[in-house]
């Protein structure tokens, strides 16, 4: 069954919450004042991540067990959308039992999308990357395009670009980046997302054949002023690279 509103991913799992702000992108967490409303947990450096239920950490595996028996393609998860998934204060071992679960649901693609790609890349470098993980980072300004040079380190099955909120126009060089999310801020301090800067983005990623998706514009709710980009619902996914290599193989055998 999937568990998430949100429309380039079918399910997220939240492993724990709390986090620290990192850039602008953070200004209006939302993760933050839900965490704290509902949970009482307190966002910031040196604050306690609040670890998930058991019953949390066992859905992906059931989720996995669901596609097995039904046969039918793999599903996304958004992994953390309360949270960073390198975040350097969670506490040692959780981060490598996400890592334990992404390698036995070979039948989910985890996205881990976070604002610290050094620490992936560090992460990559000491434990090494499955398969099924694709690396994704967020790039709201220019002042930090320099996050898609890190995670190209990465030899992850999709690296990605959320581009959420997106806070001016941008130039990002999209050479080894496979899919980009553009959207815009929901919430009563949401910042304006010009057309322009959507479509030049869009633009950017025609000329470099890079699977474009559109959220949403910024408004007091995500759903407010609708989805489409000039009458259109631009939600473009990437082919993850293990599976591509698997489909030539399949066409170079039969041929
Ligand atoms: S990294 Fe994500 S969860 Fe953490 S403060 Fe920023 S927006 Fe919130």
């Amino acid at each position: 069954m999937k568990n998430s509103g949100i429309s380039w991913t079918d399910h997220t799992f939240n492993p724990w919450m709390g986090c620290s702000w990192k850039s602008p992108a953070c200004d209006n967490c939302y993760a933050a004042a839900l965490a704290k409303r509902w949970h009482g947990v307190e966002w910031g450096p040196g604050k306690p991540r609040q670890r998930t239920s058991e019953a949390m950490w066992k859905q992906p595996q059931a989720w996995n067990r669901a596609i097995e028996k039904s046969g039918g393609p793999n599903e996304r998860v958004f992994c953390i959308s309360m949270g960073d998934i390198f975040d350097a204060e969670v506490e040692n071992g959780w981060r490598d039992e996400v890592f334990a679960l992404i390698n036995k649901t070979p039948r989910l693609d985890w996205l881990l999308l976070s604002k610290r790609p050094r620490e992936a890349v560090r992460y990559y470098e000491e434990k090494g990357w499955p398969d099924n993980a694709w690396i994704g980072t967020t790039v709201e300004d220019q002042a930090h395009a320099y996050r898609a040079e890190i995670i190209k380190a990465i030899p992850a099955s999709v690296r990605f670009l959320s581009m959420e909120p997106l806070l001016e126009p941008v130039k990002v060089n999209l050479d080894g980046i496979d899919w980009v999310i553009v959207g815009g801020e929901s919430g009563e301090n949401h910042r304006f997302l010009p057309k322009a800067w959507v479509l030049d983005f869009q633009n950017q990623c025609r000329e470099a054949n890079v699977p474009f998706f559109f959220k949403q514009w910024s408004s007091f709710s995500s759903d407010a002023l609708g989805h489409e980009l000039d009458g259109e619902v631009c939600h473009a996914f990437p082919t993850p690279k293990n599976r591509k290599a698997a489909i030539d193989t399949d066409v170079a055998v039969a041929e």
